[in-house]
C-alpha cells in the first residue's frame, strides 16, 4: 500500500525560488576580479538566473547538455549554477588548477557545448582552445567594459547576454533523478573521473550537510564558502545557503589571509569552510596583524585531516568552533561532520581529542570498514581497514567509465581510505589507502604524524611519507615547513615524538623545505614527495 502524500519532484530550481520568496532581501556579496565588492539579492539573482537560462536557450542548450564553468566563487558562478541545472542541463564545474592537459581532458571528457569563463582563465582557454572540440560557444564572465582583447573567436559577454534575455522563465519540471551538475575527481592517479549529481542527491545532501549537528546553518547566518565552487561544488553550500535563507559572501580569487580577514569582518562572516591549507594563511596573517574575526562561530575544516594544533588555535584565540568533515568528491561530497551528542559533557582537552577525528555520518550515509577479504571489521575504534560507504548522495558509478571496480555488487563504494569507526559512530581517517606506511610488515599512518609535527611551535607545515629502507621495506620520513623565523632542528623534531606515539612510529629522518607541493584541491602532493625523496640517504639505520 502506497502512502498518500503528495510527491513533489526535489529540484534545484526549487532553492532559488524559495530563497527568492522568503528571503528575497538577503544578500549575496561577492568580491569581484574586476575589482569592486558587489551586491545584491536573493531577488536579484533568481531574476538573473532566469535572464541566463533564457540566454543559454537561445545559444541552443538543451536537456541535458554539459555547461562548463572555469570561474571563482561570485555572483555569476551562482547565477550559473541555478540557471544551467534549473533549466535541465548539467553544470559542469572544472578545476583551473589541474594541469592544462586535464582541463581539456574533461572538457571534452564531459562534451561541455558552452564554456563560462572568469577575466582570469581567460589565457588558459586561449592556449587549449584548438584542442576543446565539443565547446561551441565561450562566454567570459564581466561586463562589456571589462572584455578582454582576445583572439579566441566569437566570444561573448555575459553581462551582455544577460541583459538582452527576458526575465520570464519557469523553470521546467523535471524528473528528480534528472542529472543536475558533474565534478571530476582530482585523478592523482589515472584520468579524472567525473560523478555525475542529480536534482534529489543535491537537494538531500543540502537537508543532511545544513542539520544542528553538520553544518548548522540558519536564515541568520552569513556564509563564507572558501572552498572553491570548482572543487566539489563548494561542498554543497551555494545550494544549502539558499535554502536555510543565510546571506553568502563570496571571495572571489582572494584567498590569502589578509583579505579573508577583512571579509569576515566587513560582511560580519559567522560561518565558513575550506581546506587546512587555506586556514594556515588566515592563522598566520591574524597572528602577525594581530587582527580578529570576531563574528565568525563555526569554520568546517575538510578535504584533509584538521591538525589538532589548528583547531585548538581556532578555538584559543578566536572562539571559533572547528567542525572537521571528512567527505569526497563521489559523496557530493559530506560524510562525516564532528559533533559531540548526549553523553559527552567534555572538558576543553576531551573536546580537542574528539576534534581529531572525523565525525559521525551525516543523514543517509551508512558506512563500514572491511579487511583485506572484503571481511566487516569490528567499529570499536581499534580495528582499521578500508572504509566503504553508500547512501542517496554517493555515486553509484562514475560518467561515461562503464563498470566502476570501487563498487562491490552488495552496493559498497570502497573509499580508497584506511579508517577506524568507534563504538559511537566517530570515524577517524588513518591514511589514504596508497598513502600508507609499511614498515617491517606493519602500517604506520601517515596523519597521526603529521598532527603532532603540526604541534610543535616551529612547524608551519608537514607531511609523512614512507620512503624505501634498505631493512624494514618503507620507514617514515617527515618533510617539514618551518614557521618564519623558528630555528627548530632535526633532533628536536624526532625528540618530540617521544612519548607521544610507539617508538617504532617515529619518523627516521627530518628534511626542511622551504614549500611543500600540493594537489589542485589543496591535498599533499604524496606521490611527489615520495618520488623527491626516494633515494634519501638515512642518516641512521635502524
Ligand atoms: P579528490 O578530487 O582529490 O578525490 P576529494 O575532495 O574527493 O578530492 O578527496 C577525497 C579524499 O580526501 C578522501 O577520500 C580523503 O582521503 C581525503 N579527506 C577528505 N577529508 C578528510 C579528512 N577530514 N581527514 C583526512 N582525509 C580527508
Amino acid at each position: 500500500m502506497h502512502g498518500l502524500m503528495m510527491q513533489p519532484a526535489f529540484s534545484i530550481a526549487a532553492l532559488i525560488r524559495n530563497a527568492d520568496r522568503l528571503h528575497g532581501r538577503t544578500e549575496i556579496v561577492s568580491r569581484t576580479i574586476e575589482g569592486p565588492i558587489h551586491r545584491y539579492n536573493y531577488r536579484d539573482a533568481h531574476a538573473r538566473s532566469r535572464r541566463l537560462a533564457n540566454a543559454l536557450r537561445a545559444l541552443g542548450v538543451a536537456p541535458g547538455d554539459r555547461v562548463g564553468t572555469l570561474a571563482w566563487n561570485g555572483f555569476r558562478h551562482f547565477e550559473i549554477y541555478f540557471a544551467v541545472s534549473g533549466m535541465g542541463a548539467v553544470c559542469h564545474t572544472i578545476n583551473p588548477r589541474l594541469f592544462p592537459d586535464q582541463v581539456a581532458y574533461i572538457a571534452n571528457h564531459a562534451a561541455d557545448k558552452v564554456l563560462f569563463v572568469e577575466l582570469s582563465f581567460v589565457p588558459l582557454v586561449e592556449a587549449l582552445a584548438d584542442r576543446l572540440v565539443s565547446v561551441a560557444k565561450i562566454v567570459v564572465m564581466t561586463d562589456r567594459a571589462h572584455m578582454p582583447a582576445t583572439r579566441l573567436p566569437g566570444v561573448l559577454c555575459y553581462e551582455e547576454i544577460v541583459e538582452a534575455a527576458s526575465d520570464v522563465f519557469d523553470w521546467p519540471a523535471l524528473d528528480e533523478s534528472t542529472a543536475s551538475s558533474l565534478c571530476y575527481t582530482s585523478g592523482t592517479t589515472g584520468n579524472p573521473k567525473g560523478v555525475l549529481y542529480s536534482h534529489r542527491s543535491t537537494v538531500i545532501h543540502s537537508l543532511a550537510s545544513a542539520m544542528p549537528d553538520a553544518f548548522c546553518l540558519s536564515a541568520r547566518d552569513t556564509v563564507l564558502p572558501v572552498v572553491p565552487m570548482f572543487h566539489v561544488n563548494a561542498w554543497g553550500l551555494p545550494y544549502s545557503a539558499p535554502m536555510v535563507g543565510a546571506k553568502l559572501v563570496f571571495p572571489g580569487a582572494a584567498l590569502d589571509g589578509a583579505s579573508l580577514q577583512a571579509l569576515i569582518a566587513a560582511e560580519g562572516v559567522t560561518f565558513s569552510a575550506g581546506v587546512p591549507t587555506v586556514w594556515l594563511g588566515l592563522l598566520a596573517h591574524l597572528r602577525d596583524s594581530g587582527k580578529g574575526i570576531a563574528p565568525l562561530r563555526r569554520v568546517v575544516i575538510g578535504g584533509s585531516a584538521a591538525p589538532p594544533a589548528m583547531v585548538r588555535e581556532f578555538r584559543e584565540r578566536h572562539d571559533v568552533t572547528v567542525l572537521h568533515a571528512w567527505g569526497m568528491t563521489e559523496m557530493s561530497p559530506i560524510g562525516t561532520v564532528n559533533t559531540p551528542k548526549h553523553g559527552m559533557d567534555e572538558t576543553p582537552e576531551a573536546e580537542y581529542a574528539r576534534q581529531v577525528r572525523c565525525g559521525r555520518p551525516v543523514f543517509g550515509v551508512e558506512m563500514k570498514i572491511v579487511g583485506d577479504g572484503n571481511e566487516n571489521l569490528p567499529q570499536d575504534g581499534v580495528a582499521f581497514g578500508e572504509l566503504k560507504v553508500r547512501g542517496p548522495c554517493v555515486c553509484r558509478s562514475y560518467f561515461e567509465e562503464g563498470v566502476s571496480s570501487a563498487h562491490d555488487a552488495d552496493g559498497w563504494f570502497a573509499t580508497g581510505d584506511v579508517a577506524t569507526i568507534d563504538g559511537d559512530g566517530y570515524l577517524q581517517i588513518t591514511d589514504r589507502s596508497k598513502d600508507v606506511i609499511k614498515s617491517g610488515g606493519e602500517w604506520i599512518g601517515s596523519i597521526d604524524l603529521e598532527n603532532i609535527a603540526l604541534g610543535h611551535p616551529g612547524v608551519a607545515e608537514a607531511a609523512v611519507v614512507g620512503v624505501p629502507h634498505p631493512r624494514w621495506d618503507e620507514r617514515p620520513l617527515l618533510v617539514v615547513v618551518r614557521r618564519k623565523d623558528a630555528a627548530v632542528t632535526r633532533d628536536e623534531l624526532i625528540r618530540f615524538y617521544d612519548g607521544k606515539v610507539a617508538k617504532w612510529w617515529i619518523p627516521d629522518d627530518v628534511v626542511f623545505v622551504d614549500a611543500l607541493p600540493h594537489t589542485a584541491t589543496g591535498k599533499l602532493l604524496k606521490m611527489q614527495l615520495r618520488q623527491d625523496f626516494k633515494d634519501h640517504r638515512w642518516t641512521e639505520t635502524r
